[in-house]
């Protein structure tokens, strides 16, 4: 499901005992730390600092496992997020997007999504079934990224994160209500722990 003009890989590993050793895993933030809901800065400064933040993102969303993390989740008010829909499998998978904009969407889809910092829980979100997102990669270059199911999807997601939207944004009425007394339950049983 990878598009075949996918955008440079963040790095290029030299082994993949290199690639796959785990840099650094950051706690991922669980709904209810107001981080997840802050403001998120552009990223003004793709420099070494920056290297390092992609690749905790990379590590902890492999960690996790999942296929995308931003910025906000490990508690960094950055417009910038990771996609890997190989979780990890592919060295030239992984997609930096910082910065990143929707400039065209394409039909509508209602999928079954879930969220790093909501563990355990699933909902139904409309999304569009195409888009085309301009962002900038690790480096500072600006590509345009088309993307259909999956990786649309996760782009979205992803997306939604930078503007402190988060799944439980998308419901309206009883299916909301339901949303959060299952995250309720979840906080009760201490599945869930805000520290981070
Ligand atoms: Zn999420």
């Amino acid at each position: 499901m990878l598009p075949t003009h996918s955008v440079a890989p963040y790095a290029t590993p030299s082994t993949k005992r290199e690639w796959r050793k785990p840099v650094a895993v950051r706690p991922i933030l669980i709904y209810g730390d107001p981080r997840l809901e802050a403001p998120n800065e552009p990223v003004e400064q793709f420099d070494d600092g920056l290297q390092e933040i992609i690749r905790d993102l990379l590590d902890t969303g492999w960690k996790a496992p999942g296929l995308g993390l931003a910025a906000p989740q490990i508690g960094l008010n950055l417009r910038l997020a990771t996609i890997d829909l190989s979780v990890g499998k592919d060295p030239e998978a992984p997609i930096v997007l910082a910065n990143p904009e929707i400039v065209e969407t394409e039909g509508k889809v209602s999928l079954e999504e879930g969220c790093l910092s909501f563990p355990g829980l699933f909902t139904t979100i409309s999304r569009p079934r195409r888009l085309v997102v301009r962002a900038q990669d690790a480096h500072g270059e600006w590509r345009s990224i088309d993307a259909d199911g999956l990786f649309a999807q996760a782009v979205c997601h992803e997306l939604d994160h930078l503007d402190g939207t988060l799944l439980v944004h998308h419901l309206r009425g009883m299916k909301r209500q339901m949303f959060m007394r299952r995250v309720a339950k979840m906080r009760k049983l201490g599945v869930w722990s805000t520290t981070g």
